[in-house]
């Protein structure tokens, strides 16, 4: 009888075993042999239908479409999301897969050629090295670390460079894809391009001149160095969490976290990086395609200025073909397209910045290669550098001008809202010191200004050509509200580029003084009751600071510092 029940039992615990492993170990051996010695999984699908692509979207990192293949990342997680949707697949080879990078032996010491990639700390040392060759036109410094505490480093080109002038912000970022690897070493080279041919070339120097230009060459190097620091070989697309920088930014359709994770050590510092600068244009780096992606790729919905990216898109894509063999960055619309047309992302940056930020970001495909043999990569230097240069030279055109208070001059931060025209966050800001720049297709507007506790201006009938920019300097009157907000224009915070000390005077007490990292945590506070302070800032680690004054009348100031 015994032996009878236990026979039973073990039968059925057989039997359920059996019938478990059926249905779930093939979608677990999947799994486990995919992402045995890897963190992601590069595969392709046939599409359905668009309503299906934007679904897998929210799920996969879509990186390319074609008209009835898409191609995508996924981490182990997610892709397990996706075998759960059961659509066929097929598992590609990564493009890290048999590239063999050739690295540049810094030891030999022979010029750099360009024609080599370049290890973590040869770029590091690279990125340096510019500050320190051309110190009256360049700095450099972190903007913070990495998951895996790799620096962000950003070089800042202008003239007068300690100053903040009356100049447009523009920024380049790369390689947010750690394996399109192509993209930092042609912003590298841009870099260089425009630090020695400074005083030789009529457009640079106008660039120089007239835009304070920013440029991040490597955005995810976790990812390009994810083997070990010494080699591009073996690069992945996302950063060490597995995670996808260029879908973990706030979208304007679906909120914070569209990716549904964090955001990561990066895609905070880009998020603070546009917080305390106003960049008015910008441009990401990518590979995979050729072409430039223009907004938005949240939604079909066109932007307001929809013909004036179409032109500045097509005047890249034309420069680029003009400069390269016949069939470089000429599918598609002639070498553009609308994003959301091509496909749906969310949480990309190039919307973050548009939409938050009211800047003009648009995404340039360079090669459809990812991991691009060293040898070509002059190829696609020579390819973009011209178009790369005139995207940036459209910065300085457009309406420009400065906004002030028109009894004391002092400066404003305005909205400048074009009348019938203007929707979905396209309207800007004038930046602290109350300048504006608008970027705008050739017309006839109404611009309409206006402020807080100031009574809005409106100006009508202002025509502006392409390639032309027009100066409408604009004074608004303050509506009388008895607050006392002398503060501000009498507050001197001294630039601590030139020494170690911060120093601030104010025509009132200060109470409290807090400064924040670049990522808001607080380095250093102090209560207090005193007109002059002086803050030793000797031992900061280099990077953006944000100083926040208290005053004894409950008045609050923001304003930020570099150090070096
Ligand atoms: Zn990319």
């Amino acid at each position: 009888m015994i032996k009878a029940v236990r026979f039973l039992f073990i039968s059925i615990l057989f039997f359920s075993i059996s019938s478990f492993s059926q249905a779930q170990n093939p979608k677990r051996d999947i799994l486990n042999k995919t992402f045995k010695s890897t963190k992601e999984c590069y595969f392709s699908f046939p599409i359905k239908s668009k309503e299906q692509l934007n679904q897998l979207s929210k799920i996969i990192s879509i990186d390319r479409v074609t008209a009835s293949t898409a191609y995508a990342y996924a981490n182990r997680n997610d892709f397990n999301k996706f075998l759960n949707t059961n659509i066929d697949f097929q598992l590609l080879d990564h493009p890290n897969a048999n590239f063999k990078a050739v690295m540049f032996d810094s030891k030999l010491k022979q010029s750099y050629a360009w024609d080599k990639y370049l290890s973590y700390n040869d770029y590091v040392d690279m990125m340096y090295q510019f500050a320190t060759d051309y110190p009256d036109i360049c700095q450099v410094f972190s903007l913070g670390q990495s998951v895996d505490g790799r620096e962000l480093l950003i070089a800042k080109i202008s003239d007068n460079i300690s100053l903040s002038e009356a100049e447009p912000q523009f920024l380049y970022t790369g390689q947010m894809h750690g394996d399109e690897v192509a993209t930092s070493i042609i912003l590298l080279r841009l870099i260089d391009y425009l630090l020695t041919n400074y005083g030789a070339n009529d457009q640079i120097n106008r660039l120089i001149d007239e835009v304070e230009i920013w440029i991040n060459p490597l955005a995810n190097p976790d990812g390009t160095y994810t083997n070990d620091n010494s080699t591009v070989s073996g690069a992945t697309r996302f950063n060490a969490n597995a995670i996808d920088i260029n879908r973990n930014f706030p979208d304007p359709k679906d909120g914070d976290h569209p990716d549904g994770k964090s955001w990561q050590a990066e895609t905070q510092i880009f998020m603070t990086l546009a917080e305390t600068q106003h960049f008015v244009m910008s441009a990401n780096t990518h590979s995979g395609s050729e072409v430039v992606n223009y907004p938005w790729d949240t939604w079909t919905k066109l932007h307001a200025d929809d013909n004036w990216w179409q032109m500045v898109s097509h005047e890249y894509a034309d420069l680029a073909q003009l400069n390269s063999p016949s069939g470089y960055m000429s599918g598609f619309d002639d070498g553009i397209t609308n994003g959301a047309e091509w496909y749906i992302i969310n949480g990309g940056r190039q919307d973050y910045m548009n939409y938050f930020h009211h800047c003009r970001e648009f995404t340039i495909e360079q090669s459809t290669e990812k991991m691009v043999p060293e040898n070509e990569l002059p190829n696609y230097w020579d390819y973009n550098r011209q178009a790369m240069l005139n995207y940036m030279e459209q910065v300085t055109y457009g309406f420009r001008g400065r906004i002030t208070d028109s009894d004391t001059g002092d400066p404003i931060q305005a909205k400048l809202e074009i009348e019938s025209h203007d929707f979905d966050n396209s309207f800007i800001f004038s930046n602290l010191e109350g300048y504006y720049y608008r970027p705008i297709k050739a017309g006839t507007y109404t611009l309409n200004f206006s402020a807080e506790g100031y009574e809005s201006k409106s100006i009508s009938n202002q025509s502006i050509a392409d390639f032309d920019s027009k100066i409408i300097n604009v004074g608004l009157k303050k509506i009388n509200t008895g607050v006392d907000s002398n503060i501000l224009s009498e507050l001197r915070i001294v630039n601590p580029v030139q020494n170690h000390q911060l120093q601030i005077s104010s025509p009132i007490d200060i109470i409290r003084v807090n400064i924040y990292s670049i990522l808001g945590q607080l380095i250093y506070t102090n209560k207090t009751k005193n007109k002059e302070l002086q803050i030793d800032i000797q031992n900061f680690k280099s990077g953006i600071y944000i100083l926040n004054l208290e005053f004894s009348d409950g008045e609050r100031v923001e304003k930020r510092f570099i150090m070096h």
